[in-house]
């Protein structure tokens, strides 16, 4: 079959890496039971092409047609493409990926129009600081792909790096300057910090209001409690492509899987704040498999390479891998859980982009409150 490209995201690369034209990929089987029944039209019609990529530059391999397409929008498929030859697609399961980049590309869209709003209204440009203290590759690598984003938008970066043998105090004088300052809209400490720096106390020395990353107590006591708040990005990041996709949480069980202060803790909040049935599992859970054969949406956020086995799944289950190991590889094991999951996100590609677009959303959103801008 000629390989004929029509879609922008992940549909996309997976028709083409199948040579199957998008509309006619197969229905995902979803269980009896999965919460995504009632909403397999809706899941159809996300996956479905909006843009056309121009045709006639396709390279055929001895298994697969890829398109080298030339895109008319910013969204990149190459990550995708990536994820997709690594892993286990078909026809029909190719339905059942979460593209989190796609959904990442309309909220920054969507973000960089409320820049140009609030540098009208109030003819001030909304700004980050992001901290790097000492030369973790990672880290720094991390900083610059999230000025790079902020760039994007039209968000000015304040580029702060301190040397690697910063005290706590001096970290959080830093932070009490950004604090301070008004053309400051958000404030973003990369971690790990180094080891010596009591990294709790750093994140307290964040205003709650300019606490972009949702790192700080006071950021995590309102999430718990449902109040209006600057939330962890990828917890709110994992709720925002949740409800892309129509998944139904309103007496859903789900299991989070980790529960550090910044993932899965404020994860379990916003299921339960959404009615879900949750399970927050961690390192001293027993009988995890199990457990996770009960839920409905399975959230994986432990730091551990592709540790859930799809065996574990319940059939119709939606799986959100949120981890993210050395060798760009999940939390889950991607190949054996697209089978019975009814829903997936790809590492990369799903949650990933979600996380940096909701702190770009986030400081833009802290931008306009603190100048009293309606967006
Ligand atoms: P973390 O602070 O190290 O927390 C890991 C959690 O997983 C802990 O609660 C730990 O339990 C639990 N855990 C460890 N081993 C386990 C096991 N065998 N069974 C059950 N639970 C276990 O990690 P994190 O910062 O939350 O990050 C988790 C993952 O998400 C990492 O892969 C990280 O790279 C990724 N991440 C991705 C993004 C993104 O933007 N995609 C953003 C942040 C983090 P204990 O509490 O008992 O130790």
């Amino acid at each position: 079959m000629p390989c004929r490209a029509t879609a922008r995201d992940v549909t996309l690369c997976c028709s083409l890496l199948t040579a199957q034209p998008v509309s006619s990929c197969g229905e995902a089987g979803l269980g009896e039971n999965s919460p995504m029944r009632a909403v397999r039209s809706r899941q159809r019609h996300a996956s479905l092409p909006v843009e056309r990529m121009e045709r006639g530059s396709s390279i055929q391999t001895s298994s697969t047609c890829v398109a080298v397409a030339k895109r008319r929008d910013s969204v990149r498929a190459p990550a995708y493409a990536d994820a997709m030859t690594a892993t286990n697609i078909t026809p029909a399961n190719e339905v059942k990926l979460m593209n989190g980049q796609r959904l990442a590309r309309r909220i920054l869209d969507e973000a960089a129009e409320k820049v140009a709003a609030i540098r009208e209204a109030s003819g001030v440009t909304p700004s980050l600081a992001t901290i790097l203290v000492g030369t973790d590759p990672a880290s720094v690598a991390y900083t610059r792909m999230k000025r790079k984003r902020c760039e994007e938008v039209g968000v000015r970066p304040v580029r702060v790096e301190l040397p690697e043998g910063t005290t706590t105090e001096e970290l959080v004088a830093e932070i009490g300057r950004l604090a301070a300052d008004e053309s400051v809209h958000g404030i973003l400490l990369q971690h790990p910090v180094p080891k010596p720096i009591d990294k709790r106390a750093a994140f307290e020395a964040i205003p709650i209001d300019k606490d972009v990353d949702g790192v700080t107590s006071g950021t995590l006591g309102r999430v718990i409690l449902g109040m209006d708040a600057l939330a962890s990005c990828t917890p709110l990041g994992i709720m925002r492509l949740i409800d892309e996709y129509h998944v139904e949480l309103d007496g859903a069980h789900a299991i989070v899987i980790g529960r550090s202060p910044i993932l899965g803790r404020p994860m379990a909040s916003l299921l339960i704040n959404r009615h879900a049935t949750v399970t927050l599992c961690h390192s001293r859970t027993r009988a995890l498999p199990t457990l996770v054969r009960a839920a409905d949406v399975v959230i994986a956020a432990l730091g551990k390479p592709r540790f859930v086995q799809g065996g574990w799944i319940k059939p119709g289950a939606v799986v959100i891998d949120a981890g993210y190991n050395e060798g760009v590889i999940g939390d889950v094991d991607f190949d054996s859980a697209i089978e019975p999951a009814s829903l997936i996100t790809p590492v990369p590609g799903g949650v990933g982009p979600m996380t940096i677009a909701t702190l770009i959303d986030q400081t833009v959103g802290a931008a306009a409150t603190q100048l009293g801008v309606v967006v």
